[in-house]
């Protein structure tokens, strides 16, 4: 039998000022006790270690800012794609990047679409319908979340991890 891969690499994609930037460092401080004994510990500066069910992964998180994103080159395992919920252009972003994710890469590999800066209720432009129509027609899994208050940013990065163990289950 396959021995299960312990280390994964997740791309982060998505407009500037989303919050790649904020959410990948929010995951190097996480510390998070959940249902499962989860528990997450840092590695080095974009590096996390999470134990999940008993089982320890490692998960690097790619963040190229503004630079050009080498996709093709790097060997993925899960894309992050962050919109601001404040901002229907980086919706519209995310649409098209997750377009052309699928038909490069067909639906092997795990998208989380994170609809960010939940926290500007006041400033909403994308709804939860809309994120999720969006969510469904490119095989993504949604969740809205805030860096700002710390709000489901451990289960981002608890759920990527289920994400990606469930499809190499399948497989
Ligand atoms: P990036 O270009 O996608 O890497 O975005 P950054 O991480 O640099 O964030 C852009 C701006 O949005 C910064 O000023 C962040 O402080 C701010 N920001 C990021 N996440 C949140 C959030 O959840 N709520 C609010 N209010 N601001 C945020």
């Amino acid at each position: 039998s396959q021995q299960s891969p312990s280390y994964f690499r997740v791309l982060m994609l998505g407009a500037n000022g989303v919050g790649k930037t904020a959410i990948t460092n929010q995951f190097m401080t996480s510390e998070y006790m959940g249902a499962y004994d989860t528990t997450i510990e840092l590695y080095n500066d974009k590096t996390v270690s999470v134990l999940l069910d008993g089982e320890e992964t490692t998960m690097e998180f790619l963040d190229f800012n503004d630079g050009e994103v080498p996709i093709e080159d790097l060997n993925i395992d899960a894309y992050v794609l962050a919109f601001s919920l404040t901002d229907q252009s980086t919706f519209q972003v995310a649409r098209n990047i997750a377009r052309r994710l699928r038909l490069d890469f067909g639906t092997d590999r795990t998208i989380c679409l994170v609809g960010n800066k939940s926290d500007l209720v006041r400033k909403r432009q994308v709804t939860v319908d809309d994120a999720k129509r969006l969510a469904t027609n490119y095989d993504c899994k949604y969740i809205e979340a805030s860096v700002a208050l710390n709000h489901n940013i451990d289960e981002l990065l608890v759920g990527i991890l289920k994400q990606i163990r469930l499809k190499l289950s399948l497989d």
